[in-house]
């Protein structure tokens, strides 16, 4: 299980930069996170404006 980030997303980049293991890029359209890395911290969610990330 890992945080998906939804088509929510405005591409501000904030996530990616609070992300403690570097799961999380730029995608086409959104940001993306790398399922295998993220350890579920929360980290971009909480940093989020749009409420993207969300825990599956
Ligand atoms: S939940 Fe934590 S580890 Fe996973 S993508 Fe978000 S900031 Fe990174
Ligand atoms: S913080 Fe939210 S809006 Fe900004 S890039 Fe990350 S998921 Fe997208």
């Amino acid at each position: 299980m890992a945080y998906i980030i939804s088509d929510d997303c405005v591409m501000c980049g904030a996530c990616a930069g609070e992300c403690p293991v570097g799961a999380i890029s730029e995608g086409d359209g959104k940001y993306v996170i790398d399922a295998d890395a993220c350890v579920e911290c929360g980290a971009c969610a909480g940093v989020c404006p749009v409420g993207a990330p969300n825990a599956q």
